[in-house]
Protein backbone atom coordinates (compact mmCIF):
# COMPACT_ATOMS: atom_id res chain seq x y z
CA UNK A 1 0.00 0.00 0.00
CA UNK A 2 1.11 3.43 -0.38
CA UNK A 3 0.08 5.97 2.11
CA UNK A 4 -2.23 8.56 0.44
CA UNK A 5 -0.75 11.94 2.09
CA UNK A 6 -2.96 14.13 -0.07
CA UNK A 7 -5.88 12.27 0.92
CA UNK A 8 -5.67 14.15 3.98
CA UNK A 9 -3.87 17.19 3.66
CA UNK A 10 -4.19 18.52 -0.50
CA UNK A 11 -1.75 21.42 0.17
CA UNK A 12 1.22 19.63 0.77
CA UNK A 13 3.38 19.62 -2.01
CA UNK A 14 6.61 17.54 -0.97
CA UNK A 15 7.49 14.50 1.63
CA UNK A 16 10.22 12.14 1.85
CA UNK A 17 9.68 9.04 0.89
CA UNK A 18 11.61 5.58 0.34
CA UNK A 19 11.05 3.68 -3.33
CA UNK A 20 9.38 0.27 -2.85
CA UNK A 21 9.31 -1.15 -6.38
CA UNK A 22 11.36 0.24 -9.42
CA UNK A 23 9.50 -0.88 -12.66
CA UNK A 24 10.43 -0.08 -16.39
CA UNK A 25 8.54 3.35 -16.81
CA UNK A 26 7.30 3.98 -12.87
CA UNK A 27 8.40 4.35 -9.03
CA UNK A 28 6.20 2.94 -5.95
CA UNK A 29 6.69 5.07 -2.89
CA UNK A 30 5.65 4.27 0.63
CA UNK A 31 4.03 7.29 0.93
CA UNK A 32 3.18 10.55 -1.69
CA UNK A 33 1.82 13.49 -2.36
CA UNK A 34 1.06 12.78 -5.73
CA UNK A 35 -2.44 12.04 -6.73
CA UNK A 36 -3.32 9.49 -9.25
CA UNK A 37 -5.65 10.02 -11.92
CA UNK A 38 -8.96 9.23 -10.76
CA UNK A 39 -12.82 10.49 -10.29
CA UNK A 40 -12.19 12.62 -13.79
CA UNK A 41 -9.13 14.47 -11.65
CA UNK A 42 -5.60 14.14 -13.50
CA UNK A 43 -2.69 12.42 -12.05
CA UNK A 44 -0.08 15.46 -10.52
CA UNK A 45 3.26 15.59 -12.19
CA UNK A 46 6.32 16.59 -10.17
CA UNK A 47 9.48 14.95 -9.55
CA UNK A 48 11.49 13.01 -7.26
CA UNK A 49 14.95 13.77 -5.65
CA UNK A 50 16.86 11.41 -5.27
CA UNK A 51 20.07 11.50 -2.26
CA UNK A 52 22.24 12.57 -4.70
CA UNK A 53 20.77 15.41 -5.74
CA UNK A 54 19.41 13.66 -9.39
CA UNK A 55 16.04 14.28 -10.10
CA UNK A 56 13.75 12.00 -11.47
CA UNK A 57 10.40 14.04 -13.39
CA UNK A 58 7.03 12.33 -13.15
CA UNK A 59 4.94 12.55 -16.52
CA UNK A 60 1.99 11.25 -14.83
CA UNK A 61 0.43 9.63 -11.65
CA UNK A 62 -1.89 6.53 -12.16
CA UNK A 63 -3.40 3.71 -9.65
CA UNK A 64 -1.26 0.60 -9.70
CA UNK A 65 -3.42 -2.65 -11.05
CA UNK A 66 -2.66 -6.29 -10.50
CA UNK A 67 -2.67 -8.77 -13.64
CA UNK A 68 -6.57 -9.24 -12.35
CA UNK A 69 -6.67 -5.28 -13.17
CA UNK A 70 -7.76 -4.49 -10.03
CA UNK A 71 -6.34 -1.65 -8.13
CA UNK A 72 -3.29 -2.96 -6.06
CA UNK A 73 -3.73 0.54 -3.18
CA UNK A 74 0.21 1.10 -4.75
CA UNK A 75 0.41 3.82 -7.07
CA UNK A 76 2.70 4.36 -9.92
CA UNK A 77 4.37 7.28 -10.39
CA UNK A 78 4.76 7.42 -14.32
CA UNK A 79 8.48 8.54 -15.24
CA UNK A 80 8.76 10.53 -18.41
CA UNK A 81 10.11 8.39 -21.68
CA UNK A 82 13.71 10.60 -21.59
CA UNK A 83 14.39 10.18 -17.95
CA UNK A 84 15.61 6.79 -18.59
CA UNK A 85 19.13 7.10 -17.12
CA UNK A 86 17.93 8.68 -14.04
CA UNK A 87 16.01 5.50 -13.62
CA UNK A 88 18.72 3.77 -13.66
CA UNK A 89 20.21 5.23 -10.53
CA UNK A 90 17.02 4.40 -8.38
CA UNK A 91 17.02 1.33 -6.27
CA UNK A 92 14.12 -0.32 -3.70
CA UNK A 93 15.43 0.91 -0.57
CA UNK A 94 16.29 4.71 -1.99
CA UNK A 95 15.25 7.97 0.49
CA UNK A 96 13.46 10.49 -2.18
CA UNK A 97 11.70 13.37 -2.08
CA UNK A 98 8.54 13.51 -3.90
CA UNK A 99 7.47 16.80 -4.95
CA UNK A 100 4.53 17.79 -7.28
CA UNK A 101 4.19 20.52 -10.20
CA UNK A 102 2.48 22.86 -7.07
CA UNK A 103 0.87 25.57 -9.26
CA UNK A 104 -0.41 22.88 -11.67
CA UNK A 105 -1.90 20.82 -8.92
CA UNK A 106 -3.53 24.01 -7.91
CA UNK A 107 -5.72 24.72 -11.17
CA UNK A 108 -7.01 21.24 -10.90
CA UNK A 109 -7.84 22.04 -7.02
CA UNK A 110 -9.32 25.20 -8.45
CA UNK A 111 -11.39 23.75 -11.24
CA UNK A 112 -11.95 20.51 -8.94
CA UNK A 113 -14.20 22.86 -6.36
CA UNK A 114 -15.42 25.01 -9.15
CA UNK A 115 -17.00 21.47 -10.89
CA UNK A 116 -18.58 20.64 -7.72
CA UNK A 117 -20.20 24.28 -7.66
CA UNK A 118 -21.34 23.80 -10.97
CA UNK A 119 -22.89 20.58 -9.47
CA UNK A 120 -25.13 22.77 -7.40
CA UNK A 121 -25.90 25.05 -9.38
CA UNK A 122 -27.37 22.98 -12.17
CA UNK A 123 -28.71 20.06 -9.76
CA UNK A 124 -28.68 17.65 -12.69
CA UNK A 125 -26.95 14.05 -12.78
CA UNK A 126 -23.61 13.99 -13.71
CA UNK A 127 -22.47 11.24 -16.04
CA UNK A 128 -19.26 12.50 -17.03
CA UNK A 129 -16.28 14.81 -15.83
CA UNK A 130 -12.62 15.53 -16.72
CA UNK A 131 -10.67 18.02 -14.75
CA UNK A 132 -7.89 19.48 -16.58
CA UNK A 133 -5.02 22.22 -15.55
CA UNK A 134 -6.71 24.52 -18.45
CA UNK A 135 -9.73 23.27 -18.47
CA UNK A 136 -12.60 21.21 -17.02
CA UNK A 137 -15.55 19.56 -18.45
CA UNK A 138 -18.69 18.32 -16.73
CA UNK A 139 -21.70 16.22 -18.75
CA UNK A 140 -24.88 16.53 -17.02
CA UNK A 141 -27.79 13.89 -17.79
CA UNK A 142 -30.78 16.56 -18.55
CA UNK A 143 -32.61 17.94 -21.71
CA UNK A 144 -32.86 21.54 -20.61
CA UNK A 145 -31.00 23.91 -22.17
CA UNK A 146 -28.07 26.15 -20.06
CA UNK A 147 -27.29 29.45 -20.38
CA UNK A 148 -23.37 30.25 -20.45
CA UNK A 149 -23.04 34.37 -19.07
CA UNK A 150 -26.19 32.85 -16.29
CA UNK A 151 -24.10 29.91 -15.81
CA UNK A 152 -20.40 31.87 -14.93
CA UNK A 153 -22.62 34.67 -13.22
CA UNK A 154 -23.75 32.18 -10.54
CA UNK A 155 -19.68 30.67 -10.14
CA UNK A 156 -18.45 33.97 -9.83
CA UNK A 157 -21.31 34.53 -7.00
CA UNK A 158 -20.21 31.59 -5.14
CA UNK A 159 -16.59 32.08 -5.49
CA UNK A 160 -16.90 35.38 -4.11
CA UNK A 161 -18.81 34.60 -0.94
CA UNK A 162 -15.51 32.33 0.02
CA UNK A 163 -17.31 29.68 1.47
CA UNK A 164 -15.26 26.87 3.21
CA UNK A 165 -14.86 23.61 1.68
CA UNK A 166 -14.48 20.71 3.99
CA UNK A 167 -13.18 16.84 3.59
CA UNK A 168 -15.75 14.64 5.48
CA UNK A 169 -17.34 11.34 5.27
CA UNK A 170 -20.19 9.10 5.43
CA UNK A 171 -20.74 5.62 6.22
CA UNK A 172 -21.84 3.18 3.18
CA UNK A 173 -24.84 2.46 5.06
CA UNK A 174 -25.85 6.58 5.43
CA UNK A 175 -24.89 6.60 1.69
CA UNK A 176 -27.03 3.42 0.88
CA UNK A 177 -30.25 5.55 2.79
CA UNK A 178 -29.18 9.07 1.12
CA UNK A 179 -28.15 7.88 -2.73
CA UNK A 180 -28.94 11.31 -3.79
CA UNK A 181 -25.77 12.19 -2.53
CA UNK A 182 -24.29 10.58 -5.06
CA UNK A 183 -24.67 12.66 -8.45
CA UNK A 184 -22.15 11.33 -10.46
CA UNK A 185 -23.52 8.12 -12.74
CA UNK A 186 -20.44 7.81 -14.63
CA UNK A 187 -18.10 7.35 -11.04
CA UNK A 188 -19.25 5.68 -8.22
CA UNK A 189 -17.36 5.98 -4.69
CA UNK A 190 -14.86 3.28 -3.87
CA UNK A 191 -16.62 1.04 -1.22
CA UNK A 192 -14.95 -2.03 0.88
CA UNK A 193 -13.61 0.30 3.62
CA UNK A 194 -16.97 1.23 5.66
CA UNK A 195 -16.81 4.95 4.98
CA UNK A 196 -16.63 6.98 2.05
CA UNK A 197 -14.90 10.55 1.86
CA UNK A 198 -17.03 13.60 1.18
CA UNK A 199 -16.34 17.04 0.00
CA UNK A 200 -18.72 19.80 1.42
CA UNK A 201 -19.15 23.18 -0.03
CA UNK A 202 -21.67 25.10 3.63
CA UNK A 203 -23.27 28.17 2.74
CA UNK A 204 -22.00 31.59 4.07
CA UNK A 205 -24.37 33.05 7.02
CA UNK A 206 -26.36 32.26 9.59
CA UNK A 207 -27.25 28.18 9.86
CA UNK A 208 -24.30 27.47 7.66
CA UNK A 209 -26.62 26.04 4.54
CA UNK A 210 -25.35 23.45 2.73
CA UNK A 211 -24.46 24.09 -1.01
CA UNK A 212 -22.99 20.74 -2.20
CA UNK A 213 -22.19 17.29 -0.50
CA UNK A 214 -21.00 14.52 -2.48
CA UNK A 215 -18.35 11.65 -2.13
CA UNK A 216 -15.22 12.48 -3.85
CA UNK A 217 -11.88 10.93 -3.61
CA UNK A 218 -9.80 14.64 -5.37
CA UNK A 219 -8.18 17.65 -4.15
CA UNK A 220 -9.96 20.51 -3.56
CA UNK A 221 -9.22 23.98 -2.47
CA UNK A 222 -10.25 25.19 1.32
CA UNK A 223 -12.31 28.03 0.51
CA UNK A 224 -13.89 28.80 -3.00
CA UNK A 225 -12.74 32.03 -2.68
CA UNK A 226 -9.39 30.40 -3.93
CA UNK A 227 -10.95 29.21 -7.31
CA UNK A 228 -10.48 32.54 -9.07
CA UNK A 229 -12.06 33.71 -11.91
CA UNK A 230 -13.47 30.91 -13.98
CA UNK A 231 -16.09 31.49 -16.71
CA UNK A 232 -17.83 28.61 -19.08
CA UNK A 233 -16.40 29.19 -22.09
CA UNK A 234 -18.43 26.12 -24.08
CA UNK A 235 -21.95 24.48 -23.61
CA UNK A 236 -22.24 21.70 -26.27
CA UNK A 237 -25.45 19.41 -26.81
CA UNK A 238 -23.69 15.83 -26.88
CA UNK A 239 -26.77 14.05 -26.75
CA UNK A 240 -30.74 14.21 -26.44
CA UNK A 241 -29.78 13.66 -23.01
CA UNK A 242 -26.40 15.36 -22.26
CA UNK A 243 -25.22 18.70 -21.98
CA UNK A 244 -21.53 19.22 -21.60
CA UNK A 245 -20.26 22.55 -19.90
CA UNK A 246 -16.35 23.23 -20.29
CA UNK A 247 -14.75 25.73 -17.71
CA UNK A 248 -11.75 28.31 -18.55
CA UNK A 249 -9.81 30.54 -16.53
CA UNK A 250 -11.58 33.91 -16.50
CA UNK A 251 -9.42 37.17 -16.88
CA UNK A 252 -6.73 37.87 -14.40
CA UNK A 253 -6.50 34.49 -13.37
CA UNK A 254 -3.19 32.90 -12.29
ZN1 LIG B 1 -15.21 15.59 -7.00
Amino acid sequence: MTEELFRHDATLTECPATVVAVGEQAVVLDRTVFYPLGGGQAGDTGWLRLADGTELAVADTRKETGEDGLPTGRISHLVAPDQREQLSKIKQGDAVTARIDAPRRQRLMRFHTASHLLCHIVGQPVNGCSITPDYARIDFHMTEPLDKAALTEQLARLVAAALPVTVGSVTEAELDANPQLVKSMSVQPPRGSGVVRTIRISGAGAGDALVDLQPCGGTHVASTAEIGPVVVTKIEKKSAHSRRVVLGWGDGAS
